[in-house]
C-alpha cells in the first residue's frame, strides 16, 4: 500500500510523492496523522539544511492522529486518538542517568521524521515514553504542539519566575509566542515581545505581551530586564540579549544558530553583573508530559498560532510563505 508524503529533496526542493505505508513491527504504532504543524526548525532545514534532518527525507515531526495499527506489545488500540513528539531518550546512556534526558546520546539518533504524510510510523520506545492518548477535548491542530511546547516547557524548568519579574521575549516567532503564553500562564505581568514582524506582535499581544522593535525594547526601571528570551537563532541577536538584562538576571539564548557561528560577549558584564546564561536544547520526558498538561489544561490559548491549513500538494506555497514571514505555523491536513 502506498501513500503521500512531502520529501525534502535538498533545501528549497519540497515534493510530494507516492511512498509505501510503514508497517509497524514489535511495539511499534501506525499513526493516522491528523494535523502534522509546521515549525521553525522544518523552515531553517528548507532554507539552509539541517544537521539533524537528512535529505532526501521525509519531512515534517510534529503531530497528531489516530492509532491506524499496532505492533505486538504496543500499549495503544487502533481508533486511538493519539499526540506525541518525534524522540524518546534511551534511559541508559550516562546522560539520562544523570537526569539529563534532553542531552540523552540517542535522542536524535532515534527520532522519527515524516510528519507531512498520511501514516508515520512511531518506533517502539518513543510509543513506550513519548506517545499518549489525546483528550477529545483538545483538537488535533493543538494536540500538534506539543514537542514545540515541550522545548519550551524544559527551558521554563530551568527559571524562576514570579508575577512581578520583567521579561523581555525577542522573536516573535511560533516559540517566542509560546514563551509569552506559557510566561503569562506563570502570572508573569510585565512581558514585552520584541521583533518586526508585524501579524506575529499582534498576536504576542493578545497573548499578553506588550509588542515593541528591540531598538525600543529599553531597560526598564533603569535596570533592565529580570529575564531575556532569545528566540531567533540569530548571532547578533545572542549577543545584544545581553545588554537588556538586569544585573543578576537570566538569559536564556533559546534559539539554535547556524553551524560553526560564533557569537562574542563583554566577559566584564558576564562575570561582574553575575548573569545566569541557560541555553536549553530539546527535552526531556518530564517536559513532555508538563507540556500535555498546558495544552489539555486549557490554560494557555495556542490557536492564534494557527495560520490555517494546508493539503499536503500544497507543500512547497506553504514553506514559502513561511520563509517570506506570512503566517506563524500552517497546519497539514493529510
Ligand atoms: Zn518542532
Ligand atoms: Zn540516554
Amino acid at each position: 500500500m502506498t501513500m503521500q508524503a512531502l520529501v525534502l529533496e535538498e533545501p528549497g526542493c519540497l515534493t510530494l510523492q507516492k511512498v509505501e505505508v510503514p508497517r509497524p513491527g514489535p511495539g511499534e504504532v501506525l499513526v493516522k496523522v491528523e494535523a502534522a504543524t509546521t515549525c521553525g526548525t522544518d523552515l531553517k532545514a528548507y532554507l539552509r539544511g539541517h544537521p539533524q534532518i537528512p535529505m532526501p527525507g521525509l519531512f515534517g515531526h510534529e503531530y497528531s492522529g489516530v492509532v491506524a495499527q499496532v505492533g505486538d506489545g504496543a500499549p495503544f488500540r487502533v481508533g486511538q486518538p493519539v499526540m506525541g513528539v518525534h524522540s524518546a531518550p534511551c534511559q541508559v546512556c550516562y546522560w539520562c542517568g544523570e537526569g539529563q534526558e534532553n542531552l540523552c546520546e540517542t535522542i536524535m539518533s532515534t527520532k522519527v521524521l515524516g510528519t507531512y504524510a498520511e501514516y508515520l510510523r512511531v518506533p517502539a520506545h518513543i510509543a513506550r515514553l513519548n506517545l499518549f492518548e489525546k483528550p477529545d477535548g483538545l483538537s488535533f491542530e493543538e494536540a500538534s504542539l506539543l514537542e514545540p511546547l515541550a522545548c519550551v516547557a524544559q527551558a521554563i524548568s530551568l527559571l524562576k519566575l514570579k508575577p512581578e519579574m520583567s521579561a523581555l521575549v525577542i522573536g516573535p516567532g511560533s516559540i517566542g509566542l509560546m514563551f509569552v503564553a506559557a510566561l503569562r500562564m506563570f502570572g508573569v505581568e510585565h512581558i514585552v515581545l520584541a521583533g518586526r514582524n508585524k501579524h506575529r506582535l499582534e498576536v504576542g499581544e493578545h497573548l499578553g505581551a506588550r509588542p515593541q522593535s528591540l531598538e525600543d525594547a529599553g531597560r526598564p526601571s533603569g535596570r533592565g530586564y529580570d529575564l531575556v528570551v532569545e528566540c531567533t537563532g540569530s548571532v547578533e541577536v545572542w549577543e545584544c540579549s545581553l545588554n537588556y538584562v538586569r544585573r543578576g538576571g537570566t538569559v536564556v539564548l533559546f534559539g539554535g544558530c547556524a553551524a560553526g557561528t560564533r557569537a562574542s560577549f563583554d566577559t566584564r558584564k558576564i562575570h561582574y553583573d553575575q548573569l545566569n546564561l541557560v541555553s536549553p536544547f530539546h527535552f526531556g520526558t518530564d517536559a513532555v508530559r508538563t507540556a500535555r498538561r498546558w495544552l489539555i489544561g486549557g490554560r494557555m490559548d495556542l490557536r492564534p498560532l494557527l495560520s490555517g491549513e494546508r493539503a499536503l500538494d500544497q507543500g512547497a506555497e506553504t514553506f514559502e510563505d513561511l520563509k517570506a514571514g506570512r503566517g506563524i505555523k500552517y497546519v497539514f491536513r493529510p
